[in-house]
């Protein structure tokens, strides 16, 4: 009997439990399903199509390659698997087990029944299910969690790709892709995305790249000027690499010295390790009391919030970031951090409203990496930066030397010299076509200590 494969974010076929699995009994088929439906408000983001399209081609060659195929599907997961296993009279379904609400609740209904759904580690450091205090219980803590977890570590030794793949004789229909749609039209990220390359063979070259700037990582992460982080963040959102190659390759490089970057890797982990204890993150304060904050609504908190997504609230740092994400579907961590906080306690605007925008512009959306993060700006998570600590755009933008950033994503203000950069107005510069600062930072500051005092 041949069996599935059931592809969703680990599209790759190097270190991938479920495919060695299948691969060792018997031929098989590879399925991906644009599951617009299971996952309700969380369907899949307009930038993420973009490289879904072009990941999935990579995947579907890699697999011709070796003899296997893939088969595209749209509809409800476990309706379309159920259906195909029938059609190719499969038993079993491999999966890599992944943390989302959504997909758990697809794997409980195809798990009933005559069809045997098997479900692989990989896709984190560890199951975040195994990471236990000493009482056995979950963490919702980062720092502990990180000890915890990297006692467990090195992770195993990645598996190679299998070198051939027997599939299943037979016509079995699939939807074309170019039928998908998942290309947009606006912007043209074909031409302006040169910085990326879905697909197993591009996250390889994106570590490869990475990997001789290991060394500075600590002191440049935090550098928007600079290229200084991996990148990879599309790349594993998707599972086209595996968490535990990059653990060995880093840690190989540099021994103690990776530990900054690993340490990141665990954090990683640690948003899935929330996303499975607490399902609802992605929509809900963590904190309840939160849910009394009066976040400012109408047409002036619509205002705001649409000059922040288009990069013109006159603050060139949060401008270039959300320039930046809007070009390229990304933005440096660093710069996200600024941007979150503008917009949750600058403009005390729902941070929900933030994390959608992200959710639909991000190339590297990730439900629990988006939320986990959200929250911790906000001050409304399990493990949060408190609310109070309100970061000033116009210190942050010099400390961590954005010029040459700014430069680059505002053009408005390129040919600015200096320090002048980082706050124009306030040097008594008005750059054409720039807007002055949408609300002030003490006055700023003031309104969003008096709301949140209320909590
Ligand atoms: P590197 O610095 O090279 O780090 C390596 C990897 O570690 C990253 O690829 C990523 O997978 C992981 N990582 C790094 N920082 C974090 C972090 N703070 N939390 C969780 N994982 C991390 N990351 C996403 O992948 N998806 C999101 O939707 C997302 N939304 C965010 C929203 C906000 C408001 C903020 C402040 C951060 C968000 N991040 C998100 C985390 C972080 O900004 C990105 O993971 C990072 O910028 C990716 O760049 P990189 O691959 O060069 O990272």
């Amino acid at each position: 009997r041949p069996s599935i494969v059931w592809f969703r974010q680990d599209l790759r076929l190097a270190d991938q439990a479920a495919v060695a699995a299948a691969s060792a009994d018997g031929p098989w088929i590879g399925v991906y399903v644009l599951d617009d439906e299971g996952p309700g408000p969380w369907a899949i983001g307009g930038a993420q199509r973009w490289w879904l399209h072009h990941s999935l081609t990579a995947l579907g060659e890699a697999l011709r390659a070796r003899g296997g195929r893939l088969v595209l599907r749209r509809g409800t997961s476990p309706d379309i698997l159920r259906k195909l296993a029938r059609d190719i009279d499969a038993r079993t379904i491999h999966a890599t087990r992944h943390y989302e609400p959504w997909w758990k609740a697809a794997e409980t209904v195809l798990s009933g029944g005559d069809l045997e759904l098997r479900l692989y580690d990989g896709n984190r450091l560890a199951p975040p299910e195994g990471v236990l205090t000493g009482a056995r219980g979950r963490y919702r803590i980062f720092t502990p969690y990180w000890r915890a977890l990297k006692e467990q570590m090195p992770p195993g030794r990645p598996a190679p790709a299998p070198h051939a793949i027997r599939a299943p004789h037979g016509a079995i229909e699939s939807d074309a892709l170019a039928n998908w749609g998942l290309l947009p039209v606006e912007p043209d990220w074909a031409a302006g995305f040169g910085i990326w390359t879905p697909g197993e063979a591009g996250a390889h070259e994106a570590l490869d790249e990475f990997l001789p700037v290991l060394d500075h990582y600590d002191e440049d992460r935090d550098r928007p000027s600079v290229d200084g982080t991996s990148r990879l963040s599309p790349h594993l959102h998707f599972g086209e690499i595996s968490p535990a190659t990059l653990w060995l390759r880093a840690a190989k490089r540099l021994h103690r010295q990776a530990e900054p970057w690993l340490r990141q890797l665990g954090w990683r982990d640690f948003c899935a390790n929330i996303v499975d204890i607490l399902p609802g993150y992605g929509d809900g304060n963590g904190r309840d009391a939160w849910d009394r904050m009066a976040w400012r609504r109408g047409a002036a908190a619509d205002r705001d919030f649409r000059a922040w997504t288009r990069g013109r609230t006159g603050y060139p740092i949060v401008d270039a970031g959300m320039r930046e994400l809007w070009a390229t579907g990304f933005m440096h961590n660093r710069v996200r951090m600024i941007a979150a906080s503008f917009l949750i306690k600058h403009l005390l605007i729902d941070w929900r409203r933030g994390e959608r925008w992200f959710w639909d512009t991000l190339v590297d959306a990730d439900y629990g990496n988006n939320a986990v993060n959200w929250q911790w700006v906000a001050g409304t998570g399990v493990d949060s930066n408190p609310f109070g600590r309100i970061m000033a755009p116009l210190v942050q933008s010099p400390k961590f030397d954005a010029g040459g950033y700014i430069r680059r994503w505002v053009p408005e203000l390129a040919d600015i010299e200096g320090e002048a950069i980082h706050d124009p107005h306030g040097a008594g510069l008005s750059p054409a076509g720039y807007p002055p600062p949408i609300v002030g930072h003490r006055e700023a500051r003031e309104r969003a200590l008096a709301a949140s005092a209320e909590i």
